[in-house]
């Protein structure tokens, strides 16, 4: 080392006593952002800029990371989420989000497959996601198993996520819908959300798509295929899957049923004609016809308008279901309030208070501790 090298004008002969030695480089400043940013590395965490930056790029392991965040209850992962949630929403909003329903066995993972290689096939990117609350029940019936779309799960152009599996149907709904906004700004030009088509997950799919597909089986009674006309109601299209073999006059036969049921229906605020197709997911047969008309309805919603109407709608339903989620959540996980839950509730039912009294007790209490 050069004396100059060492240079330090404390060491100028008019400082005596003093001699500073050339040190270790040290950093500027060790800030509490960079201690919180060393201790969030050492816990596998990155930062939100960081997962944001990676997500931007397509990068599907930080991408599937966030959407485990996203799916986590613990608060500090929350936080984070919804930090990541809010830089990559100004980059959503772009793709078709298409929803999927049907009983079990009506071949829906089996159709999801070929209409996803179909779309993979056009050089787009899709993702495919699911909302099935029972999932922690019957261990991720829904998407669990990957082998059930062993084709897409090997495209580099295909995302598949299976169902976020803790909680309420709507706990459950929000993380899929926040995972939509994940999965858009990394690039994704088409989503697939799929749900088993006999309860209320439905409903909450439609509220976060633009086009709603039904798959029906024929020669099954509606009974029997656990599909309620509401659901009938709110497709956009319905095929009749499995329009292959022996089934193909089936399946014309039900074609004709279901259209003149559903001409029965209400007008649509879309102005859009549900139409009733049939396909065969198995053969990949009636693919493309039923793709044409998901891109008929974009046009011609994009085109008078109702396409974003509707988004923005369900931009605030999700805001008020947040609320209510939140809300209810704080309530219900409270622990004073769950002592006294208990208490009331057994007064309810032994007739000593009535319930509407119960519940003034509870909502004073809960308004008193925060
Ligand atoms: P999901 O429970 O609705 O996801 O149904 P799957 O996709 O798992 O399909 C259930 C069964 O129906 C499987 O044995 C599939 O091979 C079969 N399947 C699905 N689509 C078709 C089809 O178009 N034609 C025929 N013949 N079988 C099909």
């Amino acid at each position: 080392m050069s004396e100059n090298d060492n240079h330090h004008i404390e060491n100028s002969p008019e400082y005596e006593g003093l001699k500073v030695n050339q040190g270790i480089e040290q950093p500027e400043s060790v800030s509490n952002d960079s201690v919180k940013r060393f201790l969030k590395k050492k816990r596998n965490l990155l930062t939100a800029n960081e997962y944001v930056a990676g997500i931007l790029k397509g990068d599907i392991t930080l991408l599937s990371k966030a959407v485990t965040l996203v799916e986590s209850s613990k608060s500090e992962h929350q936080q984070l989420a919804q930090e990541i949630i809010t830089q990559c929403l100004p980059h959503s909003g772009k793709s078709v989000r298409i929803g999927i329903t049907g009983v079990p066995g009506v071949g829906k993972s089996t159709f999801i497959e070929a209409l996803g290689k179909y779309i993979t096939n056009r050089g787009e990117r899709l993702a495919v996601l699911a909302i099935d609350p029972s999932s922690e029940r019957t261990k991720g019936s829904i998407l669990g198993d990957k082998t059930r779309m062993e084709e897409l799960a090997g495209d580099n152009k295909a995302y598949i996520r299976p169902s976020p599996s803790a909680g309420s149907l709507g706990g459950v709904a929000r993380k899929t819908r926040e995972t939509i906004i994940l999965c858009e700004a990394a690039g994704f030009s088409h989503i697939l959300i799929e749900t088993v088509g006999v309860g209320q997950s439905e409903t909450a799919v439609h509220s976060m798509t633009d086009f709603f597909l039904l798959l029906m089986l024929a020669g099954a009674g509606d009974e029997l295929q656990g599909i309620k006309r509401g659901i009938m109601e709110m497709a956009d299209l319905i095929a009749i899957n499995k329009a292959d073999g022996n089934n193909v006059e089936k399946a014309q036969m039900a074609q004709v049923q279901y259209k003149n049921a559903i001409h029965l229906f209400p007008k649509k605020e879309s102005d859009w004609e549900p139409g009733v197709l049939t396909c065969s997911a198995f053969h990949k047969m009636g693919i493309d016809t039923i793709w044409q008309q998901v891109e008929k309805y974009k046009k011609q919603t994009v085109d008078n308008g109702y396409f974003f109407k509707k988004r923005n709608e369900q931009s605030t339903y999700w805001m008020h279901e947040t609320i209510e989620e939140h809300l209810k959540r704080n309530f219900y996980d409270h622990p004073e309030i769950k002592e006294k839950l208990k208490v009331l509730e057994n007064y309810v039912l032994n007739d000593r208070m009535s319930s509407f009294i119960a519940a003034g007790e509870l909502l004073k209490m809960y308004s008193n501790l925060k």
